[in-house]
Order: structure tokens, then C-alpha cells, then sequence
């Protein structure tokens, strides 16, 4: 574990990369959510740990802390997917509305609940990156 003090992107692309793996955007060991094989309910899918034990980064900081990450990153990825898989669909196959609304909302809706771990592990990390970076001695 490193603190890293080289350039702004590298920096900006370390933690990036720890948030695809899930881990904390601090020490980049600890897991920033529970394991798959012991996720037992939806709910537990979009809960992060409380924090990272080994170097104390807060993971959820207070009540909607995580709304923005939906909104910045999960919404938007899930609107532009749903967008293409409609135009897709409608450009190759010939569907009625409502088998067209179906085929694309269905499949978005499951690719939005797919990628939310990946939203908050993402906004944790900006956030780590613009404005908690400072506040971490160096270790
Ligand atoms: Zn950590």
C-alpha cells in the first residue's frame, strides 16, 4: 500500500481502477461492497460496507450520499444503453410498440441494477480524488 503522489492522472486513473474492482479508492485492498456469493437479497447488491477497515475510509457518509452516483453515472450509462438497444431493435426487427417498449425496458432495468455497484464505486472515487485526497496523510 502506497500513497500515491505522482501526477493528477495518475492519480485520477488509480482510482478509477480501484473503483472497477470494487476496492476502497484509499488503499485499494479492501472491498468497497460484500461479496457476491453473500449477497442474499437486492437490497444487500447496492449496500456498501460501512467503511474500510484498514485504513478507516468512510464508504457511506451520510443518508443519500450515493444519489448523485445514481443519477451521474447509473441513469445516464442505463438511458444511453436503453437508447441504443431501442434504436437496435427497431432499425433490424419489425416489433409492435409495446414488444419494442418490453424488449428495451425490461433489459435496462436490469442493466441499471447491474451497474450500480459500479456507480458508487466510481463516485466514491471522484470523490476521493477531488475532494477527501487532501485529507489522508500520507502513509
Ligand atoms: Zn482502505
Amino acid at each position: 500500500m502506497t500513497h500515491v503522489t505522482s501526477t493528477p492522472w495518475n492519480r485520477a486513473w488509480l482510482y478509477f481502477y480501484r473503483s472497477m474492482l470494487w476496492k476502497c479508492p484509499v488503499c485499494g485492498v479492501s472491498p468497497i461492497f460484500r461479496p457476491i456469493s453473500q449477497v442474499r437479497s437486492l437490497r444487500a447488491w447496492f449496500e456498501t460496507l460501512p467503511g474500510c477497515p484498514r485504513c478507516d475510509y468512510v464508504y457511506d457518509r451520510e443518508p443519500g450520499y450515493f444519489m448523485l452516483a445514481f443519477w451521474m453515472f447509473d441513469y445516464s450509462a442505463a438511458a444511453l444503453f436503453g437508447i441504443a438497444l431501442y434504436f437496435t431493435l427497431r432499425h433490424y426487427f419489425i416489433l409492435s410498440t409495446w414488444s419494442l417498449l418490453l424488449l428495451t425496458l425490461i433489459p435496462v432495468s436490469i442493466f441499471a441494477i447491474l451497474i450500480a455497484r459500479h456507480s458508487k464505486a466510481v463516485y466514491l472515487a471522484m470523490d476521493h480524488y477531488f475532494f477527501r485526497d487532501e485529507e489522508r496523510p500520507e502513509q
